[in-house]
C-alpha cells in the first residue's frame, strides 16, 4: 500500500439515498451579501440591461453590492449605471480610507464620518468594512488598530445617525490562523492562496479579533452591525447565537459559509430557528446560478453529504454538507423577509 496524494484523492460517495430537484431557491431572495467587481464575475463590466436580466434569471429581486469602496469612481459608475437603472433592485455600500488616518491623525474618524455622509448624500446606502482592520490597517502612530478602538466612534455612530447598516468581514476562518501543517482543515486553501493565512503572532490571534468584534458591537446599540459570513465564525454557532441574543443590533449573513453550516447540520438548524429573524441570505460569489442552487439545496432540501461548492473538490475543505429543510416561513425570512424589513423595501 502506497500512500497516494491528497491532490489525486476523488473518492466517489456511494450512498443511496434520497435527492431533491432543488436547483433555485423556491422563491424570489434579496442578496444581502455581494459583489459586481472582480470575484463577483465581472459584472461590473456588463450592461446594467444584462445584470438585471440575469438577477430575473436568477430570482434575485434585489441585490446588495458591496464594492463602493471609499475612492469616488467605483461608487460613481456604480450609482450612475447600476442605481439609476433599477433604484429598487440595487444598493451599493460606501467604505473607510484607511490610508487617511496616518496624515488626518485625530480628526480621521469625524473625517470619514463627514465622508460616508457625502456618500449617502449621493446615493451610497450602507458602510461595508474590509477584512484589513484588525488585521493590516494601522492609526496614525503606525500600530495596529484595534476593531473597538474608540477613537474611531464617530464612525459606528454615523452610520447608526443614518439609519444605515455596517457590513463588517473581521478575521477569517479560524483554521487561517493557525499554522499550515497536517493538522489544518483548510490546508489545500491556505496552500492555493498563502496570503490568507495569518499565524499570530505577528498577527492577533482570531479570538483577540472576534472579542474586540463583539466589544463594538455591543458598545454601540443604535448601530446595525452585520457580521458577514455568520458573524465571522460561523465555526461556533454558539459564540455568535450568543452575540445575538446580547445585541439587537447584530445580525449576520450567511455568505460563503454553507460549508460550514451544511457540516454541523443540527447546531445549524437550531440556529436558524432560533434568530430566523436576523439572518440575511447573501453569497458572496457574484449572481451565479450554480452557487444560488447549492444555497436552496442546504436551506430547503433533506439532502445528504453533498458537495457545498461548484467544482470537484470543495474549496474550504474535503467534507460535504447536509441540507436543512427549514420551513416555509423561516425560508421567507432568511430569503427576503428580514433584509426588506432592514433596508425598508
Ligand atoms: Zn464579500
Amino acid at each position: 500500500m502506497t500512500d497516494l496524494l491528497l491532490s489525486q484523492f476523488r473518492p466517489q460517495p456511494k450512498l443511496v439515498v434520497p435527492q431533491s430537484a432543488i436547483t433555485a431557491p423556491y422563491r424570489r431572495v434579496i442578496d444581502a451579501h455581494n459583489h459586481l467587481g472582480a470575484f463577483g464575475g465581472n459584472w461590473d463590466q456588463r450592461t446594467p440591461a444584462e445584470f438585471f436580466a440575469h438577477l430575473d434569471h436568477a430570482g434575485v429581486a434585489h441585490y446588495v453590492d458591496l464594492d463602493g469602496g471609499w475612492g469616488e469612481d467605483i461608487l460613481t459608475d456604480r450609482l450612475r449605471r447600476f442605481k439609476a437603472f433599477a433604484p429598487d433592485r440595487y444598493r451599493v455600500f460606501g467604505g473607510v480610507d484607511w490610508s487617511k488616518w496616518a496624515a488626518e491623525g485625530h480628526s480621521f474618524a469625524d473625517r470619514s464620518a463627514t465622508r460616508f455622509r457625502a456618500q449617502v448624500a449621493r446615493g451610497a446606502q450602507g458602510l461595508k468594512i474590509w477584512k484589513p482592520f484588525g488585521l493590516h490597517v494601522t492609526d496614525d502612530t503606525g500600530a495596529l488598530a484595534r476593531i473597538d478602538d474608540p477613537r474611531l466612534d464617530a464612525i459606528w455612530a454615523a452610520a447608526g445617525e443614518l439609519r444605515l447598516p455596517v457590513m463588517i468581514h473581521i478575521a477569517d476562518p479560524v483554521a487561517f490562523f493557525d499554522p499550515v501543517d497536517a493538522t489544518n482543515e483548510r490546508w489545500e486553501e491556505l496552500g492555493a492562496y498563502p496570503d490568507w493565512s495569518f499565524p499570530s503572532p505577528p498577527f492577533p490571534s482570531f479570538s483577540t479579533l472576534i472579542e474586540a468584534f463583539a466589544n463594538l458591537v455591543r458598545r454601540h446599540p443604535n448601530t446595525t452591525f452585520i457580521g458577514a459570513h455568520v458573524g465571522c465564525y460561523a465555526e461556533n454557532l454558539g459564540w455568535v447565537s450568543a452575540l445575538l441574543d446580547e445585541c439587537p443590533n447584530f445580525m449576520v449573513d450567511i455568505s460563503a459559509r454553507v460549508g460550514e453550516l451544511g457540516r454541523q447540520p443540527y447546531s445549524a438548524r437550531r440556529f436558524f430557528l432560533r434568530h430566523s429573524d436576523r439572518i440575511l441570505f447573501g453569497t458572496d460569489a457574484g449572481p451565479d446560478l450554480a452557487t444560488y442552487a447549492i444555497y436552496a439545496r442546504f436551506l430547503e432540501s433533506e439532502d445528504e453529504h453533498f458537495n457545498y461548492g461548484p467544482g470537484e473538490i470543495p474549496g474550504q475543505g474535503r467534507w460535504h454538507i447536509y441540507g436543512l429543510n427549514l420551513p416555509r416561513p423561516v425560508l421567507d425570512q432568511i430569503y427576503y423577509d428580514n433584509a426588506a424589513r432592514l433596508f425598508g423595501l
